[in-house]
């Protein structure tokens, strides 16, 4: 059986990536299990995604605490304490990491004693869709390559997927470019052996959400105005930044900023607190003069 188990942002797509590879699968006669573990919808905070796939009946449930492949999103999360992709990970697992290596994530790869497939997904979803959407299509068959599935039932996978949602043509026949362009890129790296019959999951500590009452759970939800002493800023993937001479201070983005993290400077400028910033780019879509520009983050 392969384990495999994502790690993204709510918002990133890992749980439509892990459904690709479950349809993919499924879609060339394997047994296929996947399911997500998120909180409330939060865009940004970290979630993780479940996909076992075999070629006889899955008997096994719960979270995947060892994989044979591990999918990170973005190499933000590999310092997020409430995240820890890395746990539970070792010599046999392959870690596929969406990310440009920088002198911040070195140490955390340096320790990891797996395969480690880095490359950077974002840029090629960029290019194909001129957005930041794709992120689950591009991971989703980039695992699908590499637990030995081929081009065509990768791509059925997608289909399968794609067509319970409303995307106009044009973004449907992107999506299918773009998943051709990544199966042909995985190319460069050679494909998981398929595992060895492990014995039981081991306990290690991973997202987990146990269930309490809100009231216990989470009293200050019910004190006012207290969102930012959220600090959510390590949730973030890409920033907005002001450039102020496009800036008519308008105040769009300090009233839509979902978690009060934009205050307004004396000349009423927009002041974004980087510690609560979520990343969820709201502002900058609702700017109507584009004052806000979106830098992708290097922690
Ligand atoms: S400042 Fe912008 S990106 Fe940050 S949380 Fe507010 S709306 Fe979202
Ligand atoms: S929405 Fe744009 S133009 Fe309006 S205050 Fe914010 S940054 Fe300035």
């Amino acid at each position: 059986m392969w384990r495999i188990r994502f790690h993204g942002r709510g918002g990133q797509g890992m749980k439509t990536a892990s459904r690709i590879l479950g349809s993919a699968a499924f879609q060339a006669g394997f047994v296929v299990q996947d399911a997500p573990l998120y909180g409330a919808e939060r865009r940004g905070a970290p979630m993780a995604a479940f996909t076992r796939v075999d070629r006889q009946a899955i008997l096994e449930r719960g979270v995947i605490t060892q994989p044979d492949l591990l999918v990170v999103a973005d190499d933000t999360l590999l310092a997020e304490p409430a995240a820890q992709p890395l746990a539970g990970c070792d010599r046999q697992c392959t870690l596929l990491l969406n990310a440009t290596p920088t002198p911040a994530t070195r140490p955390a790869l340096a320790a990891y004693e797996g395969r480690l497939i880095v490359a950077d997904f974002t840029a090629l979803v960029r290019e194909h869709t001129r957005t930041l959407a794709g992120l689950s299509t591009a991971l989703g068959v980039a695992s699908a390559y590499l637990i030995g599935l081929s081009r065509d039932a990768a791509l059925a996978g997608l289909e399968a997927e794609l067509s319970g949602t409303h995307l106009e043509p044009a973004q449907y026949h992107t999506n299918v470019q773009l998943a051709a362009a990544v199966y042909a890129r995985m190319q460069d790296w050679p494909r998981v052996p398929e595992p060895v019959c492990r014995a039981a999951q081991p306990e290690v500590p991973l997202v987990t959400m146990a269930f309490a009452p809100p009231a216990q759970a989470a009293p200050s939800i019910y004190v006012m105005a207290n969102s930012p002493e959220r600090k959510t800023g390590s949730w973030r993937q890409f920033r907005p930044v002001l450039e102020p001479e496009r800036c008519t201070r308008c105040w769009v983005c300090f009233v839509r900023c979902p978690e009060a993290a934009i205050a307004l400077d004396a000349a009423q400028y927009p002041v974004i607190d980087y510690d609560v910033c979520k990343g969820c780019l709201l502002c900058a879509h609702e700017c109507p003069t584009h004052a806000l520009r979106v830098e992708q983050e290097v922690r």
